[in-house]
C-alpha cells in the first residue's frame, strides 16, 4: 500500500516535470502497405534515459483516479505531436488510448472539442482507443461520451478484442467505427485453431456491421500474410514496427516505407458479403414462406441491403482497376457488374414475391431467376479469385529471392 502511495506521487512529479511521452507505433493498410496512422503509446523517460512502459505505473494510476490528470495532460502533448506529424503526413490517424475514468465526465470531450475549434487539429486526425473491458458495464455516462467524440467526427475503436469480455453488445449498441483484434488471440492463432476460428469469425462479423477491423501484435510475416488474405484491414506489430520515439517516426512517415499489400483480402471479403447476402434473402424467403403472414410482424429484423451499391461485391467492381483504396466515386462497370446487379434486383423482386403473396408459380419463378444470376456472379468471382491466386503464385515462384 505504502509503496504505492509513494509511486503516485513519484508519478506526479514525473508527469509534472515533463519525464512522460509518447512512443508511436505505425499501423499500416494492407490494402496499400502504407503507414496510415500511429498508436500514441505513454512512456516515462527518465532522466538517466531509462524507459518505463505503461503497465509498470498506469495500473496504479487507474486505482486512485490519477489516470486523468495523465489524459489530459497528455492530450495536449499529443496535439503538440499531431502538429509536428501533419507536417508530414496530414491525412494520418492517431490513436490515444483513454480509460473509462476519463469518459465518465465531460473534461475528455471539452478538450477535443477546443483543440478542434481551435483548428489545431482535425478530428479525423484522431481516434480514441478504449477497451471493452471499460466499458461492458457502460453507464449512460460513458455512452454519452462515445455519442459526443463521435459527433465531434472523432473515431471510437474498441482495442483488445476478442478477450474473454467480448460481447456483440456492447459493439452494436455503441458507436464505434473499428475493433482491434486483441494481440493474445492473434498471437495464439500460431498454436490453436480456435483462436484462428475465433478471429475469422471477429472479421467475419465486423465486415457484417461495416465495422473496420486492425489486428494487433503481429510478429511475424505468416500472421500478418493470413490477416491480410482474411480481409482484415489493418495492421499494427513488432513485425512492422515497434513502437518508437516521435522524431524516428516522423523519419519512418518521410521515408514512405512500404510493406507487403493486397487487394486479394479485399476481393475476398467482397466474396463472404456477397454470400452472406445470398444466404440471407434465402433465409427471409424461407422465414416467411413457413409463417403466416399474421405472425410477420414478430419477425426479427432483416437489413437484406438489396441495393447492389451497399454489398462489397458491387463496391469491389466499381474500384477494380484502380490502385488506391478510394471507391466510393469510381463508375468502371465490368463485365460481371451485370448480372451483379441483376442478381440484386431478382433479390429483391423475390422478396417483394413472397411478403406480396404472389403465389407458388411466381415466387418459383422469382426464386429461379435470383439463384440463376447468383450462379453466374459466383462462377465470375471464383474465377477472378483464381486469376488473383494465380498471379501471386507466379509473382512468388519468379521472385528468387523467396
Ligand atoms: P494496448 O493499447 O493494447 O497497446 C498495445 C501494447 O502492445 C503496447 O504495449 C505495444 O507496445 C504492445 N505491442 C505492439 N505490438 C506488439 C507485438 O507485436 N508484440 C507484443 N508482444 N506486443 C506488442 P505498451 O506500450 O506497453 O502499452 C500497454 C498498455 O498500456 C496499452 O495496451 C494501453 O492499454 C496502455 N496505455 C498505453 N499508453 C496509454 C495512454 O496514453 N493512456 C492510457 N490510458 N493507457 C495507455
Ligand atoms: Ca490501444
Ligand atoms: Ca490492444
Amino acid at each position: 500500500m505504502k509503496a504505492n502511495k509513494i509511486q503516485i506521487k513519484e508519478i506526479e512529479r514525473a508527469l509534472h516535470d515533463g519525464e512522460f511521452c509518447f512512443y508511436y507505433q505505425p499501423k499500416v493498410s494492407f490494402l496499400n502497405g502504407r503507414i496510415v496512422g500511429g498508436e500514441a503509446l505513454l512512456r516515462w523517460v527518465k532522466p538517466d534515459g531509462a524507459v518505463i512502459p505503461p503497465g509498470a505505473f498506469l495500473p496504479q494510476c487507474e486505482k486512485s483516479g490519477f489516470i486523468t490528470d495523465i489524459t489530459a495532460v497528455m492530450l495536449s502533448e499529443l496535439i503538440e505531436d499531431i502538429g509536428a506529424i501533419r507536417k508530414v503526413k496530414t491525412d494520418i490517424q492517431v490513436a490515444f488510448n483513454v480509460s473509462s475514468l476519463d469518459l465518465h465526465s465531460p473534461y475528455l470531450v471539452k478538450m477535443l472539442r477546443s483543440f478542434i475549434g481551435s483548428r489545431r487539429i482535425d478530428p479525423g486526425n484522431i481516434q480514441i482507443e478504449i477497451t471493452e473491458t471499460a466499458i461492458v458495464d457502460s453507464s449512460e455516462r460513458i455512452q454519452k461520451s462515445l455519442l459526443d467524440l463521435v459527433a465531434l467526427g472523432v473515431e471510437v475503436v474498441m482495442d483488445d478484442y476478442g478477450t474473454g469480455y467480448s460481447s456483440l453488445d456492447v459493439l452494436s449498441r455503441l458507436p464505434f467505427s473499428a475493433i482491434k483484434l486483441d494481440q493474445g488471440v492473434v498471437g495464439r492463432m500460431s498454436s490453436d485453431a480456435r483462436n484462428t476460428h475465433i478471429v475469422q469469425s471477429i472479421l467475419y462479423m465486423a465486415r457484417e456491421l461495416s465495422l473496420k477491423t486492425v489486428a494487433e501484435g503481429v510478429e511475424n510475416e505468416c500472421v500478418y500474410t493470413f490477416l491480410m488474405a482474411s480481409g482484415c484491414n489493418e495492421v499494427q506489430g513488432y513485425w512492422v514496427s515497434r513502437p518508437i520515439p516521435l522524431k524516428d517516426f516522423i523519419e519512418m512517415l518521410k521515408a514512405n516505407p512500404r510493406w507487403p499489400s493486397s487487394s486479394f483480402g479485399l476481393l475476398y471479403n467482397a466474396w463472404v458479403n456477397h454470400n452472406s447476402y445470398r444466404r440471407k434473402v434465402l433465409d427471409a424467403v424461407y422465414t416467411l414462406t413457413k409463417v403466416a403472414p399474421e405472425g410477420w410482424k414478430d419477425l426479427p429484423k432483416m437489413d437484406l441491403a438489396h441495393s447492389p451499391a451497399r454489398c462489397r461485391l458491387g463496391q469491389w467492381y466499381k474500384k477494380k482497376g484502380r490502385r488506391n483504396d478510394d471507391a466510393s466515386t469510381s463508375s468502371h462497370p465490368t463485365n460481371p457488374q451485370d448480372p451483379h446487379d441483376r442478381m440484386h434486383a431478382a433479390g429483391e423482386a423475390l422478396e417483394r414475391a413472397v411478403r406480396g403473396q404472389a403465389g407458388p408459380k411466381s415466387v418459383r419463378a422469382a426464386l429461379k431467376t435470383f439463384l440463376d444470376f447468383s450462379d453466374i456472379v459466383d462462377a465470375e468471382v471464383s474465377r477472378i479469385v483464381e486469376e488473383g491466386l494465380s498471379e501471386t503464385l507466379g509473382e512468388s515462384y519468379s521472385d528468387s529471392s523467396k
